[in-house]
């Protein structure tokens, strides 16, 4: 439909060829086409392509109603709000319309009136995809006047009769005729209000306040839960569960990579920073590793599940702390260190649920993920056999100090004492930059130590390694 040749009467829109179609219809014919010229369908979606998307896209295509099971911090959402992209740009409603109504086939009754006395005259607008999509989080306080619509006392006072649908107030999903609409943590919907939704959506009818009216809306159903949740008896009605063509499991990235990639795209980034930043790419994957390790940790409540956005926030953390650094030593460069981890206590806390009685031990379990984290990633980097040129010398009384707030020019003094370790550095990084060389230093040592051939005491914020 081009835009300045949009009809804007029934009667024009009939003699444009019009044809419409369901809102499956639409995004069937819409994804095929884009899966032919080979478009991205969910850009910013990473470590879909071979689990989730595949299995969205049967379901589009079978017209199924989809829920996603997962746990938060999946992309559930950015996933539901993609598909708005596999609408038509625009579809014609009747003007006025609370329901959207299609122009050609209308099913609210004031509509239908209105075509009785206006015929072909009867207006249309063009509504956006955008304006086509609606979501709600289940919470035990939603009524079904929201989801589904109520009497409205105004229109009765009017003398309409309370069993005529003109005497509706339409709720979110009516409101969304011709749309998605999405559904989120279907199980804390009350079961009264499953039943209204189950009603709606296969029985076509709603049914208010023992009034039965009959609907036929075009609606696509999107739902999320999680996977407990959702398994559990009786959290959700059978007939509503029944109603889901298709279950599409999400997960958390299966790699460091994908981890990285996303902790990468999500992060808060401000310009104008007069001082410069880089993060070694050691340091990312040991903050995605922390994660990673996080998802297999006993100690932490995996139904909450241990979200990318732990990653994310991390990642900020330490670039932060960073940057806080090098603003109060003068630096011209902000370069996460090892001595930078102690503060994703901070972005990893919040967001974690521990099992049974263990909050008194957050701190604890946290430090735990950071020294595994550095002490795989070390390993993937190094052999610590064959390492004995540096700590050798640390056996004959050698020691080095490190600190969060130590200027990145003391350790470039250690690397030109410490014999090999300018060598053992250059296997991470070829930066010249002391502080990115301070970085190095750090982990390479933290590695030996957490691999059992340096000692480390800490004491007034400062760490000192030795035999
Ligand atoms: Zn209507």
């Amino acid at each position: 439909m081009g835009g300045r040749n949009k009809a804007l009467t029934i009667g024009k829109l009939k003699a444009s060829g019009y044809k419409p179609a369901s809102v499956k219809q639409e995004l069937r014919r819409n994804l095929i086409a884009t899966i032919r010229s080979k478009r991205d369908i969910f850009p910013g979606i990473i470590g879909y392509d071979d689990t989730v998307i595949p299995q969205l896209e049967n379901a589009l295509i079978s017209g199924q109603d989809i829920i996603f099971l997962g746990e938060r911090g999946q992309a559930k959402s950015r996933i539901m709000r993609a598909l708005v992209n596999l609408l038509d740009e625009e579809i014609p409603v009747i003007k006025g319309c609370e329901i959207n109504d299609n122009p050609l086939a209308p099913i609210c009754r004031h509509c239908r009136d209105r075509i009785a006395e206006e015929g072909d005259a009867t207006e249309i607008a063009w509504l956006p995809r955008q304006e086509r999509y609606s979501e709600k989080l289940a919470t035990p306080d939603i009524a079904i006047a929201d989801l589904i619509g109520d009497v409205d006392p105004i229109k009765v006072a009017e003398g309409k009769y309370l069993s005529d649908e003109l005497t509706i107030h339409y709720g979110l999903i009516p409101r969304t005729n011709r749309g998605i609409f999405c559904i989120n943590e279907l199980p804390d919907l009350a079961e009264r209000l499953q039943v209204g939704l189950f009603n709606l959506m296969e029985e076509r009818d709603i049914q208010i306040r023992g009034y039965r009216i009959r609907l036929p809306l075009d609606i696509f159903l999107v739902a999320s839960a999680n996977p407990e949740d959702y398994t559990n008896r009786g959290r959700i009605i059978t007939p509503l569960k029944d109603r889901f063509g298709a279950q599409v499991r999400t997960h958390y990235p299966t790699t460091i990579e994908n981890e990285m990639a996303i902790m990468e795209m999500e992060r808060r980034q401000f310009s104008g920073d007069e001082i410069e930043s880089y993060t070694p790419q050691f340091m990312k994957e040991i903050i995605a590793e922390v994660t990673h390790l996080g998802r297999r940790s006993p100690d932490i409540n995996q139904r909450s599940g241990v979200s990318v956005r732990i990653s994310i926030g991390n990642y900020e953390t330490i670039v932060s702390n960073a940057l806080r650094r090098a603003v109060m030593l003068g630096e011209k460069m902000a370069v996460p260190r090892i001595s930078d981890l102690p503060y994703i206590q901070s972005s990893t806390g919040a967001k974690i649920e521990l099992e049974g009685f263990e909050e008194t031990r957050e701190g604890k379990i946290i430090d735990d993920l950071s020294r595994k984290a550095v002490l795989n990633v070390f390993n993937r980097y190094y052999r610590p056999s064959e390492m004995e040129t540096l700590t050798t010398q640390f056996s004959e009384g050698f020691s080095v100090e490190v600190s969060d707030m130590m200027k990145s020019n003391a350790y470039v003094r250690n690397v030109k004492e410490i014999i090999g370790l300018a060598e053992t550095i250059r296997a991470v990084t070829d930066s010249e930059r002391p502080e990115v060389i301070a970085s190095a230093t750090e982990f390479v040592l933290e590695g030996l130590h957490v691999n059992k051939r340096l000692n480390k005491t800490k004491s007034e914020g400062k760490t000192v390694y030795r035999h």
